[in-house]
């Protein structure tokens, strides 16, 4: 395994194990040139700009079973024993953690042009709270990406393996418009802002400033005062990060729910979707044609209404935040 990994994260050393591992492993050469012929189709709601990717290669991910008996009964596919000998990875330590390895992998079932993997070295629970600070310099040091994650029970396929991901920035919707959303002020501490928005993207909260402890506190607020399950980690949340400018850019997307109806619906109205954070970011994925096919504005409206809290939870939990930060 110790082969299948170089010490060193850089634009360079990146492009040097896209262009390696797009030579040597065959799924990931063929997947990355479909994606370049894929269909899309853009679509406005409430007069936003949201994409639909048709994207066959991402049935794995979107029909994943992540209860806990599925997920006791499979081979863990982030870990190194398990993943293919081809895979290679760059490793990354932040020096404020540098028990902490993570391996950079190119994901061979992308989304976005570049779109990588980043599990702990370790195997151990999807859990944010402790590691914002990690998607931070995470951030940092992939200028020319955005980072997310998904959480345990809303988008991530593998629940029990901490991991972020990251995709080529200028991809997703979200950052065209997200300047120019309707939003609230809901707290701000010298050059740190947290905003609620109120149109266009449901369920978000916005946290734009240039310190990863201010980011950090906000998640830590939001866990401590949120209502989520008896036996969950966390609240169900889809976090997409950036840095430019010298600041993050931080959205939380706050959920109520995993899939939507129609993903149980038999027949005609079935539309297999699992939304996470690039879905919620404006470009939903749908892994079958017919699926791509027949998607309207009305369904991802109300796709995106089940699955994101409403404006008044929202408010509720803005407000929460606002008398704790
Ligand atoms: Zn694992």
């Amino acid at each position: 395994m110790a082969d299948n990994l170089i010490n060193q994260l850089s634009s360079e050393s990146l492009e040097r194990l896209f262009t390696e591992q797009l030579i040597s492993w065959d799924v990931a050469r063929n997947n990355y040139k479909s994606l370049e012929k894929v269909s899309v189709k853009e679509l406005y709601i409430d007069g936003f700009l949201y994409r639909v990717q048709f994207n066959p290669a991402r049935i794995v991910s979107s029909s994943a079973k992540v209860d806990n008996a599925s997920i006791q009964a499979r081979r863990c596919f982030l870990c190194g024993e398990n993943r293919p000998l081809v895979q290679k990875g760059l490793t990354y330590t932040h020096s404020s953690r540098p028990s902490d390895e993570f391996v950079v992998l190119i994901n061979p079932f992308p989304i976005f042009p570049r779109h990588l993997t980043i599990p702990s070295a370790e195997h151990k629970d999807q859990l944010i709270e402790g590691n914002v600070e990690l998607m931070c310099a995470l951030a940092r040091e992939l200028p020319d990406y955005t980072v997310f994650y998904n959480g345990p029970k809303c988008g991530a396929s593998a629940p029990d393996h901490f991991h972020f991901q990251a995709g080529s920035r200028g991809f997703l919707p979200l950052e065209l418009w997200y300047g120019k959303v309707r939003r609230e002020l809901v707290s701000q501490i010298g050059n740190s802002i947290i905003w609620r928005v109120l149109e266009g993207l449901y369920g978000t909260l916005q946290v734009e400033s240039d310190s990863p402890d201010f980011i950090s506190s906000v998640i830590t607020g939001l866990i401590s005062q949120a209502d989520f399950s008896a036996g969950d980690s966390e609240p169900m949340l889809n976090l997409l990060c950036w840095y430019r400018d010298e600041r993050w850019t931080l959205h939380i997307f706050i959920r109520k729910k995993h899939r939507p109806d129609c993903y149980y619906t038999p027949g005609d109205e079935n539309i297999l979707i699992s939304p996470a954070a690039v879905d919620l970011g404006g470009t939903f994925i749908t892994p079958l044609e017919k699926d791509f096919r027949k998607i309207s504005e009305n369904d991802i409206r109300s796709i995106l209404q089940q699955v994101c809290i409403s404006e008044v939870e929202l408010s509720d939990i803005a407000n929460k935040l606002k008398s704790i930060m």
